[in-house]
């Protein structure tokens, strides 16, 4: 009798959220009061090995049912499938996912329904990395560029870069990929932190966050901006006092101006000479983004975090509107489709600096960076992750930072499963944690609301 093979039995999903905005961290000119949530998923197997495949989706609490929900509407497509089968080809149930027709109305990935997709995708890479035995940055540094390139979906992007061309870049980055792979782990990978610049942290304390950054090894802090002018103004003031003149401080305005605003308020900033003005307005603004380029310069201008998909990204970077890519690990159709946007990067030589923070976004996508450096742009010049020094007690395998750099993970799997006990206090709304806090059951989740605007 021929054994059955292992499948995925069970697509597990937890609405986790932490209340964050007691403390204002996370705190920016368009989200006062965050509290920072994943719509969290584990995929479990019958094969017997006690190996579970975690992933996740960031969000900032109200809508992150909304968001589960969208993450049980794949389930039919995951659960049955063979394990092995599934972890040789994660890009086969990415290209399913994406293919749903019913489901893909509700963007075409973009949006709620792409972002359950890259949680579902990044846990199977999890499983992936854990059966393999190898952290997920080395597997995808130590992979045949062959099979990356059949990871990854080129339609709507194969008029800028195509599989050959891809296949030409991953060949040339892979050379001499062994000595990198040795220096990130006795070096690590550069960090900059935001952790000084959250909008609801008084003068004082921003100034004595920004001291401590450059003490611990960062090359970077970030601020941010957009809220007031003059309070903007101030802040930078003393963040350029506190970290001198030769330190980079890069401004962060969530997308808050119109065009013209974002020109002038970054120019305004100009004297204390900001690194890179970070979403200077709507994500989606291709036009708007080379517009403020052209004008801010030298300033330069990032973004990312919010970038639905590979599409815009190209257009990003076909129209010349972006310096710094800020790659996301959970916004996009997971691992597959960023490796696609890690090619783009490469192809137009702009330097990718990840968004990380929110919950256990620097868990996940250390691994991309690590692999970039490593097997495809081979260097971390004028290159950092993000860092915010939140949240990371709740993971299993949490990042390390030595002397301002990420120490590149050697666990095996992607660093996406939180402790059990987390996941028992949080669970929203009926953890340990939210029962005690929320007065009153409430199904229609009204309680959150009133809590927060008694607090306004
Ligand atoms: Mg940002």
């Amino acid at each position: 009798m021929t054994p059955t093979p292992a499948r995925i039995t069970a697509v597990d999903t937890f609405d986790i959220r932490f209340p964050t905005s007691a403390e204002l961290d996370g705190s920016d000119a368009m989200n006062p009061d965050p509290d920072y949530s994943a719509a969290y998923v584990v995929l479990r197997t019958d094969a017997g090995d006690g190996r579970e495949g975690h992933g996740f989706a960031f969000t900032i609490g109200r809508g992150n049912d909304v968001q589960v929900a969208a993450i049980e509407a794949l389930r039919p497509h995951v659960v049955g499938r063979p394990v092995e089968e599934l972890c040789a080809d994660p890009g086969s149930l990415n290209r399913d996912l994406i293919g749903d027709s019913q489901l893909r109305w509700l963007g075409p990935e973009k949006g709620v329904m792409h972002m359950a997709i890259g949680a579902v995708v990044n846990a199977v890479w999890d499983l992936a990395a854990k059966r393999a035995g190898l952290p997920l940055w080395q597997l995808l540094a130590r992979a045949e560029p062959a099979w990356l390139v059949s990871q990854i979906d080129f339609r709507y992007i194969a008029d800028v870069l195509g599989p050959d061309e891809a296949l030409a870049l991953l060949e040339r980055g892979r050379v001499d990929a062994d000595q990198r792979s040795a220096r990130l782990r006795v070096r690590g990978y550069p960090a900059y932190t935001t952790s000084p610049g959250w909008l609801g942290y008084s003068d004082e304390k921003l100034a004595r966050l920004a001291r401590e950054a450059v003490a611990d090894g960062f090359t970077q802090i970030k601020l941010k901006v957009g809220a007031d002018l003059k309070d903007d103004l101030r802040r930078m003031a003393a963040a350029r006092a506190a970290v001198g003149a030769d330190f980079r401080i890069a401004v962060d305005a969530n997308q808050r101006w119109n065009v013209d605003e974002a020109i002038t308020w970054t120019r305004a900033l100009a004297p204390y000479d900001p690194y890179w003005i970070e979403e200077p307005t709507s994500p989606d603004d291709v036009l708007g983004h080379a517009e403020i380029r052209r004008s801010v310069a030298p300033v330069k201008v990032a973004t990312g975090e919010h970038v639905q998909n590979r599409i815009v990204f190209k257009q990003l970077l076909q129209a010349g509107a972006i310096d710094i890519l800020q790659l996301d690990a959970a916004r996009v159709g997971g691992v597959n489709e960023n490796l696609a946007i890690l090619l783009l990067a490469a192809k137009f030589s702009v330097p990718v600096c990840p968004h990380a923070g929110g919950v256990g976004l620097c868990e996940l996508v250390q691994h991309l960076a690590m692999f970039d450096y490593v097997a495809l742009s081979g260097t971390t010049d004028d290159r950092m992750i993000e860092y915010v020094d939140h949240l990371h007690e709740h993971f299993q395998d949490p990042v390390v930072i030595s002397d301002g750099h990420y120490v590149a993970p050697s666990a095996p799997g992607f660093s996406a499963a939180m402790h059990p006990e987390s996941l028992e206090r949080y669970r929203y709304p009926d953890g340990t944690y939210w029962a005690e806090a929320l007065p009153t059951p409430d199904p229609h989740h009204h309680d959150l609301l009133q809590r927060k605007g008694a607090a306004a």
